[in-house]
């Protein structure tokens, strides 16, 4: 069959140039005789490949000299504990539950102290960000949580909240890298990479150095604490090798595009493809009010269950893959990351035309 086009939510597309690299260095990385996977972690090979991985991100991030950038394991769900763990002094927090993710972390974060939700837009599905100008923050809060970009429903924050002076915590797990951002606005900016970014099974939580200390939740385990991974230059135990190799062919990829802006400016282009034609659409449309709609993941109904899921197939075998929708929206969902070429969205929507023209 060879390449199709991925619209996978996560794992996701990877750009071919970055998997082509990868496999002319499987066998011998640079002349070491061994591939990456095989390598120790203590190597000055792995030493080179970590280092030049945490300054292209800085560099693409224009990430300040006081944040720390932390290569972790266990996921972006894991951060859902950490965060408490490290951050909860008063055992306060205040989140926006603006969907799953924010939901689960908002849940798990109950387990450590307070969290109030003080923004939700589940009464209608989670398809729109809340109004974060003036927000309930609590006085004690130890940091407001967000999730910037949702994943499921296909929201995204166009303007982050007044905090009132809170330290902005945000799960960027779905929109990382795909635009500038201003990493000075948050206290902690984390993802898991596998979205956006690179393979599955690492996060990278990018901390402001004031952050980073040995007063934490009395039980929190070594190994989720922030200071054990800083001290450690994520080296505490052994990280995600791989994982971080392939990263930074993702970063040296996006330099390559123009770096964060360029990436805008590719997003911007592939959504309005798409988004200009479900606005038209006598037979698809989009979920999402049209000023929170997110750059990287589209959800669109037919509004007919039945010919949703004749859609998803006929998609699937015309070379177009996992476009069914996330199970509590239905219908589905187009994940067009960083990775997704301009050509891959021109195409499914000549395929979506052509489909609405012969069902309709
Ligand atoms: C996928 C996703 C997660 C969960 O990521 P894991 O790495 O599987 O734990 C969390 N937040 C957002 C926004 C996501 O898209």
């Amino acid at each position: 069959m060879g390449r199709v086009y991925n619209f996978s939510a996560g794992p996701a597309v990877l750009p071919e140039a970055v998997l082509q690299e990868a496999q002319a260095e499987m066998m011998d990385y640079r002349g070491c005789g061994m591939s990456v996977m095989e390598m120790s972690h203590r190597s000055s090979m792995f030493d080179d490949i970590i280092h030049e991985t945490e300054a292209d991100l800085r560099k693409l991030m224009n990430i300040p000299d006081n944040y720390r950038v932390l290569f972790l394991q266990g996921g972006a769900s894991l951060q859902f504990a950490m965060i408490p763990m490290n951050l909860m002094k008063n055992r306060v927090a205040d989140y926006i539950v603006t969907g799953q993710w924010a939901k689960k972390a908002w849940q798990e974060a109950q387990k450590y102290g307070k969290a109030n939700k003080i923004a939700s837009s589940e009464d209608k599905t989670f398809s729109y960000i809340p109004d974060c100008s003036d927000l309930p923050v609590s006085p004690d809060a130890d940091y407001v949580y967000i999730c910037e970009n949702n994943t499921i429903y296909g929201t995204k924050y166009k303007k982050l909240p007044d905090t009132k002076g809170k330290l902005l915590v945000s799960d960027v797990s779905s929109c990382f890298l795909s635009e500038p951002v201003n990493v000075s606005d948050y206290g902690i900016i984390y993802g898991g990479v596998q979205k956006n970014v690179g393979p599955a099974g690492m996060v990278i939580a990018i901390v402001r150095d004031d952050l980073i200390t040995d007063d934490v939740l009395p039980f929190t385990p070594t190994m989720m604490k922030y200071k054990t991974h800083a001290d450690n230059g994520s080296m505490y135990n052994t990280p995600n090798c791989w994982c971080i190799y392939i990263c930074g062919k993702v970063f040296k990829w996006i330099e390559s595009m123009g770096g964060l802006a360029g990436m805008k400016a590719h997003n911007e282009k592939k959504a309005a493809i798409l988004y200009d034609y479900l606005d038209q659409s006598r037979m698809f449309h989009g979920t999402v009010v049209k000023e929170d709609r997110s750059l990287m993941n589209v959800p669109f109904v037919t509004g007919d269950k039945e010919l949703d899921a004749k859609f998803v197939k006929a998609a699937e075998k015309a070379g177009f893959l996992n476009l069914k929708g996330h199970r509590t929206v239905g219908g589905m969902r187009a994940s067009i990351y960083n990775a997704m070429p301009v050509e891959g969205v021109q195409k499914l929507v000549e395929f979506m035309k052509k489909f609405e023209e012969e069902n309709l």
